[in-house]
């Protein structure tokens, strides 16, 4: 077989063993990290996040359109104060993904997002797919995006949360070089997991997302394509709860991924308070933030960087 045959993208029926394994090998689950018990001996660890995509999701596209632009601008202008308001009411800490160009636009949310507790991760640079890159361009942009939110924030970022969760072949590896502590982009658990990488355990934790549990495939609408939402927001609270009620029975982690212009509107809004407000009422519950949720993972189950 030859080796242009090999690597066809359009026929993988061709792929020799080799090439599949390859591409199943970049980045793949390794052991769980789900610890005994979790701190303080809780029933179930909460981590709720935000990605504060805000204008980058239009600028990404090309930002031709203003009114995308003005979308996005109404999550950092209306959303934000809203969600900021009800994690202080319950005293929860949080997670925020920022693109470093969301970052700039918003220079002053992201000290009011650090100075409230909160943590302030990794999202890329402009929203780009990092399908779309090549090795050099994708790192640069990384060391660009940590670079900047901590001169931002006066914090260097410890975890990140890929763009559209796009993780190329060089993701995980460019992880690996700037010593990141945790992932949160990949779906192969519901709780925390050990990344490997061609089959090498790499001491990276990876703290599973998942569509079902992120409002913008429920609520997002374009105009110009066919993006419609497909239920409301009381869909999403009750799917939300449900996911969150197995977390709780199996003693896992609930995670959750919002964005400030989707759940940050009048009508959707008590999509956050009724997770918030469900997770209290269960009583025995850690609200952690991703890095706060990825260092006690790595601890209690001994993760060490090779
Ligand atoms: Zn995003």
């Amino acid at each position: 077989m030859s080796a242009t045959r090999d690597h066809d993208q359009h026929q993988p029926w061709l792929w020799s063993q080799e090439t599949w394994e390859q591409k199943l090998n970049k980045a793949r689950a390794g052991r769980s990290l789900k610890p005994a018990k979790w701190k303080n001996g809780a029933q179930m660890a909460v981590a709720v996040s935000f990605d504060s995509d805000h204008e980058t999701f239009e600028l990404r596209n090309g930002g031709e359109s203003i009114s995308r632009l003005s979308q996005g601008q109404y999550g950092a202008r209306r959303g934000m104060p809203r969600i900021l308001a009800l994690l202080e009411k319950y005293d929860v800490p949080a997670s925020f993904f920022m693109p470093a160009v969301s970052a700039m636009i918003n220079a002053e949310e992201v000290k009011t997002v650090v100075s409230a507790g909160h943590e302030l991760g990794m999202h890329s640079w402009i929203h780009e797919f990092n399908s779309r890159l090549d090795h050099d361009t994708e790192r640069d942009l990384a060391l660009r995006a940590a670079d900047m939110l901590e001169k931002l924030s006066g914090q260097r970022p410890v975890g990140m949360r890929t763009a559209s969760w796009d993780f190329s072949p060089f993701t995980l590896a460019i992880a690996r070089e700037m010593g990141l502590l945790y992932d949160s982009s990949l779906m192969a658990d519901d709780d925390p997991y050990e990344l490997l990488e061609d089959g090498e355990p790499t001491g990276i934790v990876e703290i599973p997302v998942e569509w079902i549990r992120d409002d913008a495939p429920y609520v997002a609408m374009d105009r110009m394509t066919g993006a419609r939402p497909y239920g409301g927001p009381v869909m999403v609270a009750d799917i939300l709860k449900r996911e969150m009620d197995v977390a709780w029975e199996e003693g896992g982690l609930f995670q959750v991924t919002l964005h400030p212009h989707h759940v940050g509107h009048r009508s959707r809004i008590f999509i956050l308070e009724e997770v918030l407000r469900h997770a209290r009422d269960k009583g025995d519950v850690w609200f952690c933030t991703h890095a706060d949720l990825a260092r006690y993972c790595a601890e209690e189950c001994g993760l060490t960087k090779p």
